[in-house]
């Protein structure tokens, strides 16, 4: 099978930014909050950054502007719950991050 790039261990979190959600989560709850479709407290970090891309009139733009953040999933039921992740401070200087907390581009 030849080899894609897909650009997916580009959006693969580092360690560091793995330890930034982790303290930035604790210093917003001091306890983890329960899953709100199976009520457990067993979260786990996804690998990846996600872009969520913005809303055009119903049309999908491919490459156009998107949210970047990092997805909290229940280890128990798969719910997955999203993080901004400039808010977070896992995306910090202006080429990954052009606003902050807005679109990218
Ligand atoms: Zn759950």
């Amino acid at each position: 099978m030849s080899e894609l790039n897909t650009g997916i261990d580009e959006s693969r979190l580092t360690l560091e930014q793995r330890q930034q959600v982790e303290r930035h989560l604790t210093s917003k709850a001091a306890l983890v909050g329960k899953c709100p479709v199976c009520s457990q407290r067993n979260w786990g970090l996804l690998d990846h950054l996600l872009h969520v891309p913005i809303y055009h009139g119903g049309s999908l733009v491919v490459g156009g502007p998107t949210y970047p953040h990092v997805g909290l999933i229940c280890q128990n039921c798969g719910n997955t719950q999203l993080i901004n992740a400039v808010v977070s401070g896992v995306l910090k200087n202006k080429d990954e991050a052009p606003n902050r907390g807005q679109a990218n581009e």
